[in-house]
């Protein structure tokens, strides 16, 4: 602001405080606004500082976890195992570990426990039924 040199000494000094004033007020107000920025920038700062560190636990917790899945998968791609065990799972259990299996790249050891699970099922209706037709003789 420009102040004209006839303005008297008393009025020219009123308004070089006002200017002052003004320009500090402004000042000190930007200086309020570049620490809010700053604070935003530190918080979105933080922020995908701790997304990295999520990342990495979600990254790790998956390969511990493929890691025990490519293992049980190992030893349960076995037909010795199958044919001994399926009998003894309900069906909602040997689908489960069929799926597992299909999971982890072996859809052909899911479906044979599925299979084993099937005959061993066949064997235990065929019981069921001759003991039936037993019981019934001997009702009869
Ligand atoms: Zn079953």
């Amino acid at each position: 602001m420009r102040i004209p040199f006839f303005t008297d000494w008393n009025e020219r000094r009123k308004l070089r405080n006002e200017f002052s004033y003004l320009a500090l007020d402004a000042f000190y107000k930007a200086l309020d606004d570049i620490d809010a920025l700053e604070a935003k920038v530190e918080a979105e700062r933080e922020k995908a500082a701790n997304a990295i560190v999520q990342a990495k636990v979600t990254a790790l917790a998956h390969r511990a976890m493929n890691h025990a899945v490519a293992e049980f998968a190992e030893l349960f791609d076995n037909s010795d195992l199958a044919a001994d065990q399926a009998g003894g799972f309900k069906c909602a259990e040997v689908e489960a570990l069929a799926a597992l299996l299909a999971a982890a790249g072996r859809p052909a050891a899911g479906e044979m426990w599925l299979e084993f699970h099937k005959v061993d099922e066949a064997d235990g209706l065929e019981e069921n039924a001759e003991v039936i037709e037993d019981a019934e003789v001997v009702a009869g």
